[in-house]
Formats: structure tokens, sequence, C-alpha cells
């Protein structure tokens, strides 16, 4: 494990401070960026710029989500601690950590099979006992887990999917980037009835895509 002194502490303080400017205002989202290493998920050799608002490569040609839009989805799912959710596109483990700061229970499905092993060794390290990491086609979400409270998506979407939003609670939110392969409009869904949503808009990111089926090791090899 690798060690999280003072310097990363000042780092990630002013990395608060950066979001704060750029729009973040919940003050246990900021308290979540202000405490959980980042730099415990990225590759040794970017781990001295973990704390600028970037996006890096994680591997299997993915990507760990820029501070700013971990922040901004993490707000507008207002997490309560009673929540249980589903979060599609583990990655890293960064977003996974900092939801479950707040105090809520946190599924998590990855498709790519090298990243599920690397990312649940590294939780489980952390100690987050809280998530539950799994490995599948997030398009099915979890039959075996749902309903949920909320839903968010860490992968660009074409559109809402059907399966996942069966698998929200009535009442419940759904934070989607939803858009083409270069760019998406983050979406927050409230779910009104099993056939009806109001859907906010809430402005441009740009996404790794949300891809079907899985990605095994044997297939990653040959
Ligand atoms: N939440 C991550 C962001 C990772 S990038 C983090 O904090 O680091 C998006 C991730 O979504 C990638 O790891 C990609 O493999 C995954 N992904 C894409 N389509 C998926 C699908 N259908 N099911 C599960 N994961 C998917």
């Amino acid at each position: 494990m690798r060690k999280d002194n003072h310097r990363h502490q000042g780092l990630r303080s002013q990395l608060v401070q950066e979001l704060i400017v750029k729009g973040i205002q919940d003050e246990d989202v900021l308290a979540a960026i202000n405490t959980v290493p980042r730099h415990f998920f990225l590759d040794e050799a970017f781990a001295e710029w973990a704390y600028t608002d970037k996006a890096f490569q994680i591997g299997s040609g993915q990507t760990i989500s820029q501070p700013y839009t971990v922040a901004k989805q993490t707000e507008l799912l207002e997490v309560k601690k009673s929540d249980k959710i589903l979060e599609i596109g583990t990655g890293s483990g960064y977003q996974a950590c900092i939801l479950a700061y707040l105090g809520c229970k946190l599924y998590t499905i990855e498709r790519q099979e090298e990243l599920f092993h690397k990312t649940s060794a590294l939780l489980n390290a952390m100690k987050f006992h809280q998530i539950r990491t799994l490995f599948g086609d997030g398009y099915q979400g979890s039959e075996r887990f749902a309903p949920f409270d909320k839903i968010i998506i860490t992968a660009g979407a074409s559109s809402i999917p059907s399966i996942l939003f069966k698998q929200l609670k009535i009442g419940g939110i759904m934070v989607i980037p939803v858009g083409d392969t270069s760019s998406q409009r983050m979406l927050r869904i409230k779910k009104i009835s099993n056939t009806s949503y109001i859907e906010e808009d809430h402005g441009n990111f740009s996404f790794v895509p949300f891809l079907g089926g899985t990605n095994t090791l044997a297939a990653a090899r040959f």
C-alpha cells in the first residue's frame, strides 16, 4: 500500500479549492475528495499528477475520471447513508471510494476482467468493506441486488438502458452521461413511475464508451 503524507493532503485541499471555484458546493462531497487519496488509484508514473483536475489512463485502455466529473456526478446523486447504490464502470475504484466514504452501500460493475481483479484487490486492501465489486456487463445491471435507490453510470451511453431503469426504485435517481462517442450530456433522471421520469441536463462531459458484453482475461491475452 502506498503512503499518504502531508504533501498529498496539502495537494488535496488545493484540489478542493479548485472544485469549489468550478461550482461544487456539497460539503460532504468536498470532504470526501479531501480525504480519499486519489494517488492510490493511479499508476506510479502518474501519481505525481493525481491532484490535478485531469483524467488519466489506468490500463486496459480505460481512464480514471477527472475529479470535477467525480464530484459533479456524486453531488447529483444526493447520496444518503441508507442508500443502496449501483455504479456501472468500476474502473480505478476512485469514484466507488468517494461514494462509500459518504456511507452508502455500493455495488459496482466492471466489464474488463483484468481491471476488475486489480481494483477489487485495491479496494480490499483499503478496507472499504461496504463496496461489493462485480464482474459483468453493466447493461444487465444486477438482478441479484436490485432494486437500487440510485444508479451512477461512469461511461458514455447512447441512451438510457431500459434494464437499469427497471432496477431503479420509484423515487430513485440515475446519473448518466448520454451522447455520442466524443461527448455526452450529464443527465439526472428521477424515476416517477415504472414508465415515466423527469430529466435534467447538467452540461457537457466526455467519457470512454459504455460498451456491451465483457472483456475476459483470455480474450485480452490472445
Ligand atoms: N468510475 C471510474 C471511471 C472509469 S472509466 C473511476 O472512478 O475510475 C469507465 C469504466 O467503465 C471503464 O473501466 C470501462 O471498462 C467500464 N465500462 C464500460 N462499459 C461497461 C459495461 N457495459 N459494464 C461495466 N463496465 C463498463
